[in-house]
């Protein structure tokens, strides 16, 4: 089974906790988050994520026995965890919809550093699910929810998700959220020149003095069915901008490095907002993301093409020491960077993963 793998890059230690790897990969950026996709499934048809005419009644979607169990997600985060991943995200397709979910967020909210601290635990979700889910997924050990609202239109956002699922179930969620103490809730909005653009102003209003953190997701090139134009996105600067000429914003600093959202706060307090510029201002300087997918491909990149099966090796005979030294292997070797260099290359040059399978 084990090949011979060229020397893990890692750092000396720092004189702390000896097991505290600080593994780097070809770039100088250490594995700190670790993207957890449980299903390929959803019960929305997002039009940028998972269009109807691809994602129809026949298509083929993972059969149970082919997805991770929790147990193999749970050993792969402790591995994971072993090697400097401090923050965990669970998401999907819709990862509500796996049953027992609640019951791997009490195996990964478990998960200890090596220092003995917990790891970070938070999920992305559609909130379908989340009013009647969300405590329970709170005294499971969840500690954050991230969740999609692209528009506040009744008839334009059951459009976008295509199941004709109405905003008022999904601002339910948000609250249902905050109730459970899942916050600060985060509220991802990919906004997409001339369908939802001329709600930015509307959405800010809407969550400016909640607490909750609104965020703006330039529209990106995931996959290859949703139809991406560059002409699509809009600038995250222009989004700052025309919030900005009715309630000032100024920048704030990021919580931790590596951090995909720039934060901007309101001048007079009322909160703040993200944006997220895959397209426009690239992140991939300290990016410090993983994405396993639910059955066990790990992706060191969003736009990647290919993936290490985990899986194989999870249902094999490597012990953790191995598995751990092939993780560590594998991302000690990662250059990845498409967002720096999308520009340069030919449209339709790279096959990519699609973000309903990895999740986002
Ligand atoms: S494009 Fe890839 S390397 Fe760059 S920030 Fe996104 S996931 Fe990270």
């Amino acid at each position: 089974m084990a090949q011979s793998l060229p020397p893990i890059r890692v750092l000396p230690s720092t004189g702390r906790a000896p097991a505290a790897l600080d593994l780097r990969d070809v770039r100088d950026r250490p594995l700190r988050d670790l993207r957890i996709s449980v299903t390929d499934r959803c019960n929305f048809r997002c039009v940028y994520c998972m269009p109807k005419e691809i994602f129809g009644r026949d298509f083929q979607f993972r059969e149970r026995d082919e997805l991770l169990t929790f147990e193999e997600i749970e050993r792969l985060a402790r591995i994971a965890v072993g090697l400097g991943v401090r923050k965990l995200r669970i998401t999907g397709g819709e990862p509500l919809l796996r049953r027992g979910i609640e019951d791997l967020v009490a195996r990964l909210a478990a998960i200890r550093t090596p220092s003995g601290e917990a790891v970070d635990l938070a999920l992305t979700t559609n909130g379908s699910a989340l009013p009647v889910k969300a405590a329970a997924l709170a005294a499971a050990g969840l500690q954050r929810v991230t969740i999609s609202l692209d528009s506040l239109i009744e008839e334009r956002f059951q459009a976008i998700n295509d199941v004709k699922f109405p905003v008022k179930r999904v601002l339910a969620a948000i609250d249902a959220a905050a109730e459970a103490g899942l916050g600060p809730v985060k509220i991802n909005t990919v906004l997409k020149r001339g369908v939802n653009d001329d709600e930015i102003l509307d959405l800010a209003e809407h969550f400016r003095g909640t607490g909750h953190i609104l965020r703006f997701i330039e529209f990106m090139d995931v996959g290859a069915t949703n139809g991406w134009l560059l002409d699509d996105v809009v600038p995250s600067a222009e989004v700052v901008r025309r919030i900005s000429e009715r309630y000032p914003l100024e920048p704030a600093a990021p919580t931790h490095p590596g951090e995909t959202a720039k934060r901007w706060k309101y001048v007079d307090g009322a909160g703040e907002i993200g944006v997220i510029s895959s397209v426009t201002g690239a992140f991939c300087g300290d990016c410090s993301r993983a994405r396993v997918s639910a059955e066990g491909q790990l992706y060191t990149c969003l736009f990647a093409s290919s993936g290490l099966d985990l899986r194989e090796l999870l249902r094999g005979d490597a012990g953790d020491e191995e598995l751990s030294g092939i993780l560590a292997q594998h991302w000690g070797l990662r250059d990845d960077n498409y967002s720096e260099i999308r520009a340069a290359l030919t449209p339709g040059s790279r096959k990519r993963i699609e973000m309903s399978y990895i999740g986002g």
